[in-house]
């Protein structure tokens, strides 16, 4: 475990957390490079306090102005419906305590778990998903669990009061059709204009997929794919979002590819700006 910018509690000490760290090591539904089981760890690792200080730039300080703990992980030794059950009650306890989850992929496929947990406390709850793809895939090679199909699932459980989905780069027709019947909201990369700003009615919830981000930022993603966000872009939009944001997961961190530590490094990044807007609307 690390610190998290020296922000980061004892959970022997702070039971009445407000901000809990949940580490999910799988990459078992992963399509073409493995590795995202390996994220927690590196996030974990980058996000020392002898690098990083406890400030937003926004100016709260996840030390003194927060409660975070990290929980550790999830048992992902088992197979994928022990796995997605675990995940389920893991966020679903951070949620009966009333604090808010921060979970750390782990492979896509990890957001449909996560978001089923969140339906239980959360009936409207709106979904804010950052990607290069849609992963709206009925099923990928037959696979309707595959990390290219979570959003698929989640629109048609109905756990998403809406969907806005931000970064995309690689929509097929079958992606367009599926968007277009449920309402999605797409912001696609090739219509990507600074000073995007976001308003949502209900309780949001953030699922940064690091793809999302222009491979020369970050690297360490099992599919880079040209084009993206930069990470200030990125974190433009995060920090000017109006609404009240309840949880986060930051998803397919590949630490085999990220050769200079740099992805990891903006996934820590996003995690304190978002964190501290949980703390401070
Ligand atoms: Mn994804
Ligand atoms: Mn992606």
């Amino acid at each position: 475990m690390s610190d998290f910018g020296g922000a980061l509690k004892l959970l022997s000490e702070h039971p009445d957390y407000g901000l809990a760290i949940l580490g999910v090591p799988f990459d078992e539904k992963a399509s073409y490079l493995r590795g995202q089981a390996a994220g927690p760890a590196a996030i974990r690792a980058v996000s020392t306090g002898k690098c990083y200080n406890p400030e937003t730039e926004l100016g709260v300080n996840l030390e003194r102005d927060a409660v975070l703990v990290d929980l550790g992980d999830v048992d992902t030794s088992g197979d994928v419906d022990k796995s997605f059950g675990l995940i389920r009650k893991g966020v679903a306890a951070i949620l009966a305590k009333g604090a808010k989850p921060i979970v750390l992929g782990g492979d896509h496929s990890i957001t449909y778990p996560v978001l089923q947990a969140f339906a239980g406390r959360y009936p409207k709850l709106d979904v804010l998903h950052f990607d290069a793809h849609p992963d709206l895939y009925e099923d990928l090679y037959g696979d309707r669990l595959s990390h290219a199909c979570p959003f698929a699932r989640v629109l048609e459980d109905g756990l998403a009061a809406s969907l806005v989905q931000v970064g995309l780069r690689t929509a097929t027709e079958e992606h367009r059709a599926l968007a277009a019947r449920h309402g999605v909201r797409w912001v696609e990369m090739k219509d990507f204009r600074d000073g995007l700003e976001l308003a949502f009615d209900h309780p949001l919830y953030i699922s940064f997929d690091l793809d999302a981000l222009d491979p020369a930022f970050a690297p360490g993603v099992s599919h880079q794919e040209p084009g993206g966000l930069s990470t200030r872009q990125a974190l433009r939009v995060l920090q000017s979002i109006r609404a009240e944001i309840v949880g986060l997961d930051i998803v397919e961190l590949n630490p085999s590819r990220d050769v200079s530590g740099i992805t990891a490094a903006a996934a820590f990044k996003i995690l304190q700006e978002v964190a501290g807007r949980m703390v401070r609307p």
